[in-house]
């Protein structure tokens, strides 16, 4: 068996299973409810995060949390200082956002712009895309329709 060609859409993909603020291990079962805060630094952990060639992917696994509310915080994880940041947020997961949550994306998005880097968007839902649009937000988001498509355009 050749496991050189697989690719992220044909595998599981490793997940991390750590608080990204605080790198705490975290248990699996809290991956489930998305509701559920970090023991160690109480971040409400709202995504697990990858990194393939410098570009830091979030899997968000919860569209509900309003993360404006720690955005300082995330933002710290993802603006090193090193290089500009490249992000991608994977949404695959999220059949529904709040707009809390997207005032959190606004506020990522005007973070990682101001130090020079780039934030993308991709695998939305149908329903996702059209309360961005309906946000007329669609344009002020980089979208691409998967992470494949994202990673090759960042
Ligand atoms: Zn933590």
């Amino acid at each position: 068996m050749d496991h050189a060609m697989s690719t992220s859409a044909e595998t599981p993909v490793e997940l991390t299973r750590q608080c990204p603020i605080c790198g705490a291990r975290l248990r699996i079962e809290l991956f489930r409810s998305g509701e559920t805060a970090c023991t160690d630094c109480g971040h409400v952990v709202w995504y697990e995060k990858r990194t393939i060639d410098g570009v830091a992917i979030l899997d968000v696994f919860s569209g509900m949390v309003a993360i404006n509310t720690d955005i300082d915080r995330v933002s710290k994880t993802l603006i090193t200082g090193e290089e500009p940041p490249r992000v991608v947020l994977n949404l695959s997961r999220l059949k529904f956002i709040s707009s809390a949550f997207v005032a959190g994306m606004i506020a990522m998005q005007k973070r990682i712009r101001a130090a020079g880097g780039r934030l993308i968007l991709c695998g939305m839902h149908p329903i996702v895309r059209e309360t961005l649009h309906g946000a007329r937000l669609d344009t002020f988001f980089d979208i691409r329709e998967d992470e494949e498509d994202a990673l090759r355009s960042i």
